[in-house]
């Protein structure tokens, strides 16, 4: 059995069944079994079907966001607006089958016309810290698509996408087109990436993991979404709206504890408004309210393991420059205060390393220049801002800064409308908006001679 861990509490709240390869297997074998029917639904009754699951998934919405609150450790707020971008996501996706369009291409001699067809069963692998709102970007479309899906959420919060799976059943999508595995990554994720039943693999999670999915998935040229790391910058001059910029930095960064991948952690100040930005982000920071989850008022709630607590820690060491430092509860769970350093170098562990955790960087700079090639000096590129009442200065930073999302005067990344992924090694393809679609098909080319001779 796997042991599921409350986070503020560090007490087990749920037993469920470790699958392994067995089980995985079993269910690469029914989604393959499920995948024609599936394929060959109507579009219009495929999205009926999508729209009802958003139904029931809404219908339960309560439930499933303190479940997610519970397991993953988030302010109760929080995972109220994750089960609302859920129940958007399955919504948006269920345009999809009625307008997954082709092309038709002049050529001589005949007709010459593109569909996108589906992949077959798709290996959907997410992490821990937004378990089933990721689980939605990946299966969402994926369904709508005509996929069938082995769904492998993380060790640590498996809960909310078991749930899923019983949803869906209950919503009518046929046995075998939505199977969940929870089980170890090393051994169900890899097997998803390994079967040479699996047409694609999508995965969330670590950089270090998304290196050897990748390589793990050449030996069967399987496709491949990484949505990996980051190190995002928020990038501040001194003619923005300082108050504005510091009130929001610190969810920024400290939202979900840190444990974000957009999370804002390298804040980069143009020197002579630094005074100015660490006081109003001061206050900001001290004002924040850390504790129980499931309490109305909190706004950062605990990290997700006691192994987290102690990576997270290891960056701030006793002679870290620590400039602000909020509060944490005592006493059980896995609790880390949200703390500002600075000033930092851009080339100091807590600056280059991705800490997933409520640890943010204050990095002076002296001009534009110099702020793009601090943004860029980084292995990451997934997210960003910008904050400047110049217009013009604020889009050529939005085009120099090496990202895949970027704000301005605004630390938002992410709408299921819109592309969301990563530059560099912050990973390959995109999800959400009309771009995941291309993920979940394959171009097919067919041409029709119409020529008599
Ligand atoms: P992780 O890489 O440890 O695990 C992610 C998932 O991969 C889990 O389900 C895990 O069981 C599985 N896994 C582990 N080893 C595997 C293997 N060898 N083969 C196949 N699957 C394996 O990541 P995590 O600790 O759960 O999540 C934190 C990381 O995720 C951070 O680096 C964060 O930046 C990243 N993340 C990225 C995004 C994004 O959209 N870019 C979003 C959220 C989190």
């Amino acid at each position: 059995m796997i042991e599921v861990v409350e986070p503020a509490t560090a007490q087990v709240m749920a037993e469920v069944p470790r699958a392994g390869v067995e089980e995985t297997d079993a269910a690469v074998a029914a989604a393959r079994a499920a995948f024609p029917a599936w394929r060959d639904v109507s579009p219009g009754d495929r999205a009926a079907l999508l729209h009802r699951l958003a139904d029931r998934i809404e219908e339960k919405s309560d439930a499933l966001a303190t479940l997610e609150a519970r397991n993953a450790g988030k302010p109760i707020s929080d995972a109220r607006g994750e089960m609302s971008m859920v129940v958007d996501c399955f919504r948006y996706y269920a345009g999809a089958p009625e307008r997954l369009l082709g092309h038709t291409i002049p050529v001589a001699g005949g007709v010459d016309m593109t569909f996108r067809e589906a992949l077959g069963v798709v290996g959907l692998i997410t992490p821990w810290n937004f378990p089933l709102t990721i689980a939605s970007w990946k299966v969402a479309p994926a369904l709508a698509a005509g996929n069938t899906v082995v769904l492998k959420p993380a060790e640590l919060t498996p809960l909310t996408s078991l749930e899923l799976e019983r949803i869906a059943l209950d919503a009518g999508l046929p046995e075998g087109v939505l199977n969940v595995v929870a089980g170890p990554g090393s051994v169900c994720g890899s097997r998803l990436v390994e079967h040479p039943d699996v047409a694609k693999v999508a995965f969330t999670g670590s950089t270090e993991v998304g290196r050897s999915i990748a390589a793990g998935a050449a030996q069967t040229i399987k496709r491949v979404t990484l949505e990996l790391g980051g190190k995002s910058a928020n990038v501040i001059f001194a003619d923005a709206d300082i108050e504005a910029a510091a009130a929001a930095a610190p969810s920024a960064v400290f939202g979900n504890a840190g444990q974000d991948c957009c999370a804002r952690s390298r804040i980069l100040v143009e020197r002579s408004a630094v005074d100015d930005f660490l006081a109003a982000m001061e206050r900001a920071v001290t004002a924040m309210v850390v504790g129980d989850p499931l309490d109305e008022k909190t706004e950062m709630g605990p990290l997700i393991s006691a192994d987290q607590l102690e990576t997270v820690g290891s960056y701030v060491p006793d002679d870290a420059p620590v400039a602000i430092r909020g509060s944490a509860p005592d006493g059980p769970g896995f609790w880390f205060a949200p703390t500002v350093l600075s000033p930092v170098s851009n080339s100091d562990r807590a600056a280059a390393e991705e800490i997933f955790g409520p640890v943010a960087c204050v990095i002076p700079f002296a001009d534009e220049a110099e702020a793009a090639a601090i943004a860029n000096d980084t292995i990451y590129g997934l997210s960003g801002s910008v904050w400047t009442r110049d217009g013009a200065k604020a889009l050529r930073m939005a085009r120099a800064i090496e990202t895949g999302v970027i704000s301005i005067n605004s630390n938002s990344s992410v709408r299921v409308t819109t592309p969301f992924g990563g530059f560099k090694q912050s990973g390959v393809g995109r999800e959400l908006g009309p771009d995941a679609l291309d993920h979940y098909t394959d171009v097919k080319n067919v041409y029709y001679r119409t020529d008599e001779d």
